[in-house]
């Protein structure tokens, strides 16, 4: 590898961007050259499920364009192209031009794509998910004339989604096989006042349930609930999970698991890749949040500019953008030993705590009125990754 091969960027989300900026700001001046599959443009993904409650098309939504990205930072951004092969041994990258790029590192931050669900019936095609910029703007203009939306799956993006599109004036099915909202985040009673508040505002809640099918009909769509019951609706939008995406670096022979293994200098198997974002399990964690993409963006970059620093996490809580009734989560540790105890249990907002048999807290769920405590705890809680 020449002297002048660049610094290679794989993917334009808040990881990549955010890092070609912390680069820039800690003087690093070598060549850098960034690719995205999609058009480049600088957002906010949380916004995303927020949008349609503040009115926002999605260049609204653009903070800036690839072009501003490239000049503002001295980079070459080469947006719509693919990487579709890694060779890690002879540090070189295909691409879905026909040419091919060499490197002197490599940072991936492929980010995490929507899990689709495999369903039944002629309506299945009509299924969308909304994990970009571009995924936004094409359900925006589907929405635009239609009332009836069915959103898959009640975790936090589906919430989200759920409640920004009923605040937003459409009728909304709520679909989740567990018991309640964010069921998998939140013990019974706070995932119940959330779903409660939803009820409240309008959304129709399915639960303990799943959708088998999705059939066209003369004026919609009809999705075959398991119970046996059937919902119309002219939209479907399917929100049950995101999963990291892995595939380039699997092929190229890269360690991977659930995400892509890096250790604490976010270090892949392979010498001078990295990874960052949604799509790197560091340490086994893979959290598809924007703190902790903050946090490895923040050490990779002293890293990459000759000060090695490994990457920890402090208290990271998750606040959910359900504003008919906001929820604030620090999930216990997987496996943690303890039991949630509800100090509070009201419809205006339910207060847990995770504690260990010997009164450590170890994480807390809050909703409604009693997200306001967040501070308080979180300076009783274990860090994430110490
Ligand atoms: P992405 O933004 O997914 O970027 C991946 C990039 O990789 C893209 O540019 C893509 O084009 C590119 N790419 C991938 N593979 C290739 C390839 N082979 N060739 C070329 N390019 C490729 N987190 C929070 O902390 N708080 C929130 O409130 C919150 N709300 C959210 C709401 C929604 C609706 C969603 C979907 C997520 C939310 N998140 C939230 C999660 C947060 O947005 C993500 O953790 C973060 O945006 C991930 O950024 P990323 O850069 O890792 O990935």
């Amino acid at each position: 590898v020449s002297d002048q091969a660049p610094l290679v960027i794989l993917g334009t989300g808040l990881a990549g961007y955010n890092l070609l900026k912390a680069l820039r700001a800690a003087h690093y001046n070598g060549p850098i050259v960034m690719i995205t599959a999609d058009d480049g443009s600088a957002y906010s993904k949380p916004q995303l499920s927020t949008g349609f409650a503040k009115q926002k098309t999605a260049a609204e939504l653009v903070q800036h364009s690839a072009e501003q990205m490239a000049r503002d930072y001295q980079a070459d951004i080469r947006i719509f192209t693919q990487v579709q092969a890694l060779d890690p041994k002879r540090k070189v990258l295909q691409l879905s031009s026909g040419a091919s790029l060499q490197y002197d590192k490599l940072v991936l931050a492929t980010g995490a794509a929507p899990i689709r669900l495999k369903l039944e019936g002629d309506g299945v095609h009509s299924l969308h998910a909304i994990n970009d910029l571009l995924d936004y703007a094409r359900f925006r203009t589907q929405a635009s004339q239609k009332k009836r939306i069915l959103v898959l799956g009640a975790g936090l993006i589906g919430s989200e989604y759920a409640n920004d599109l009923c605040q937003a004036g459409f009728q909304v099915e709520l679909v989740d096989t567990l018991q309640g909202p964010l069921r998998s985040l939140l013990p019974a009673a706070a995932s119940q006042c959330l779903g409660n508040a939803m009820q409240q505002a309008g959304i129709r809640c399915h639960f303990n349930t799943s959708v088998t099918a999705i059939e066209q009909t003369a004026n919609g769509l009809r999705a075959q609930l398991v119970s046996g019951d059937s919902l119309s609706v002219d939209l479907v939008l399917s929100a049950i999970g995101v999963r990291p995406n892995i595939a380039l670096a699997k092929a190229a022979g890269l360690s991977t698991e659930q995400g892509i293994v890096v250790d604490r200098y976010l270090q892949s198997s392979a010498a001078d890749i990295y990874a960052i974002g949604d799509c790197a399990e560091v340490a086994g964690l893979v959290r598809v949040y924007v703190q902790p993409l903050l946090a490895q963006v923040k050490a990779l970059a002293s890293t990459l500019t000759g000060t090695p620093c490994p990457v920890s996490y402090g208290v990271m809580p998750v606040a959910v953008k359900t504003t008919l009734h906001p929820v604030v989560v620090n999930p216990p540790p997987a496996n943690a030993a303890g039991d949630w105890h509800i100090e509070q249990d009201q419809a205006d907002g339910v207060r847990a705590l995770f504690k260990t048999a010997d009164g450590q807290l170890l994480g807390y769920a809050l909703t409604g009125n009693q997200t306001a405590l967040a501070n308080s705890f979180n300076s009783q809680c274990p860090a994430l990754l110490p």
